[in-house]
């Protein structure tokens, strides 16, 4: 069979995607009467629908993914010369380009040692979690096993990744969840407000504190695990308030607790340095990765610990319970470490981080000019190429715009041939932050064309 291309009738391909294709994330009943969006090709930090439409895409592939851009053909080549060398073996046994990249990731990554391959950020972030639980076994008889995560964090769609998920819409309906997860309010100075006693000075400093009063009330004795993201993704692009991760740290050491930051966002460049949590001093015991590993090209996903977490595994040799009793049969594909190894050369080789540094700051201000012209843009929040903006309907008060004006606004610009995002609800009526995250390749003409179309589209929308 061929594979059609642009220009040719791809009638076939909608009408089998209207008949058998279950999307992500979205209601189904509107392709009764519309066409579903097929993607047909992509070109750098361009892509091209079924109906050969050109549109930016200011998301990379949607979801913060394709970190180096669409059609690189140095990534393809990589992957098609290993896999027609050697395309799998169980990861029981290594590969060529799975020790070479856990060897180049390391490199990037001090003071961390050990990758554990897997395929999807859902399944880093729970080889995390069992690690952590496993320890508790190991070293407090089963005691410290209870695992915090944050309100507004998301870390997948698993059972127990979902009962760690801060975001209530994605969650409610699918329970009873796995116990022995619990949360902890957010640090989101912006909406300060909403936070029994949270005072203006010193935000970071309180809001980290509030994870303290949630493990005295536990009992430290019972946690041993704490999951955060460096900046909060789909929760709403929420950047950490200063203070907040010094005093984080101090109160995992105070309780011995492991720190999990999870990555699957923010890693492999998306804010600017090679990990989100660089840009904090951070010390994690486990950093989990997914989408931007390989920007796409193929299914990776690492679940990286240090030798301390590692050599708790090899004690006791002789025990078969003492090592990590755990496997990804795909984790021993070799098309993701082949293609992340490229994928981080490109990077480096092109000068990806000091681009998305010098874009970051350009979109972050771009967006606060917009400001002064469009009164319900509320904050403007970012990290590298990972910025929000969150509409308001009122400044004073904060009250957010409703989701259908966010949805009106993420279409006006999809009409102008710009596809942006929007952040998920986290409380009802929430769903209120534009979300850019475009290729790392971004130019600053790029940045201007994205942020032209949200200025059009708020006019539109709100005057
Ligand atoms: N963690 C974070 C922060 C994410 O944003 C996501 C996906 N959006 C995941 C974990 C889950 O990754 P995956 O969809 O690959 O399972």
């Amino acid at each position: 069979m061929t594979i059609p291309v642009l220009g040719n009738d791809l009638t076939e391909v909608i009408e089998a995607d209207r008949a058998h294709l279950w999307h992500h994330l979205i209601q189904h009943k509107p392709f009764e009467t519309v066409d579903p969006r097929v993607m047909v090709e992509g070109k750098g930090m361009r892509v091209w629908d079924a109906k050969g439409v050109e549109r930016i895409d200011a998301v990379s592939g949607g979801v913060w993914t394709v970190n180096v851009g669409y059609g690189r053909e140095t990534i393809a080549k990589a992957v098609y010369e290993q896999l027609v060398k050697m395309n799998y073996f169980a990861n029981s046994a290594g590969s060529i380009p799975g020790s070479l990249f856990a060897k180049r990731l390391i490199e990037k990554m001090p003071g961390m040692s050990r990758v554990y391959y897997t395929n999807s950020g859902s399944e880093a972030n729970e080889k995390a979690f069992k690690m952590i639980r496993q320890i508790a076994h190991k070293k407090y008889g089963g005691k410290k096993y209870k695992i915090l995560y944050r309100d507004r964090d998301y870390h997948g769609g698993t059972l127990a990744t979902m009962s760690a998920g801060g975001q209530d819409e994605r969650v409610m309906q699918y329970g009873p969840l796995a116990p022995g997860f619990v949360r902890v309010p957010h640090c989101m100075e912006y909406r300060r407000h909403q936070q029994d006693g949270a005072p203006v000075e010193n935000y970071g400093e309180w809001a980290a504190d509030q994870i303290e009063q949630v493990i005295l009330r536990e009992g430290p004795d019972t946690v041993g695990g704490l999951c955060l993201e460096p900046v909060t993704a789909g929760g709403g692009v929420i950047t950490p308030p200063e203070g907040y991760w010094d005093r984080v740290q101090e109160i995992c050491k105070k309780y011995d607790i492991l720190l999990h930051i999870d990555e699957v966002v923010c890693g492999v460049g998306r804010t600017g340095t090679w990990f989100g949590y660089q840009h904090y001093g951070i010390k994690p015991d486990f950093v989990t990765m997914a989408k931007g590993v390989a920007s796409g090209y193929a299914a990776i996903a690492c679940c990286v610990t240090t030798e301390a977490v590692f050599d708790m595994f090899k004690d006791n040799a002789d025990d078969p319970m003492n090592y990590f009793r755990d496997i990804s049969t795909f984790g021993g594909c070799t098309a993701g470490p082949a293609a992340a190894l490229e994928n981080m050369r490109i990077i480096e080789d092109e000068g990806l981080l000091e681009n998305t540094v010098k874009m970051g700051e350009r979109t972050v201000a771009n967006l606060r000019a917009l400001m002064e012209k469009h009164r319900v843009i509320g904050d403007v929040r970012g990290k590298g190429l990972f910025c929000g903006a969150e509409l308001v309907a009122d400044r004073q008060t904060k009250e957010p715009v409703s989701e259908k004006q966010v949805a009106a606004v993420v279409g006006e610009c999809f009409a102008q041939g710009v596809i942006i995002g929007s952040s998920n609800r986290s409380v009802p009526g929430l769903n209120n932050v534009l979300c850019l995250s475009p290729a790392l390749i971004a130019t600053a003409d790029d940045i201007d064309a994205i942020t032209g179309a949200i200025d059009t589209a708020l006019t539109k929308v709100f005057g």
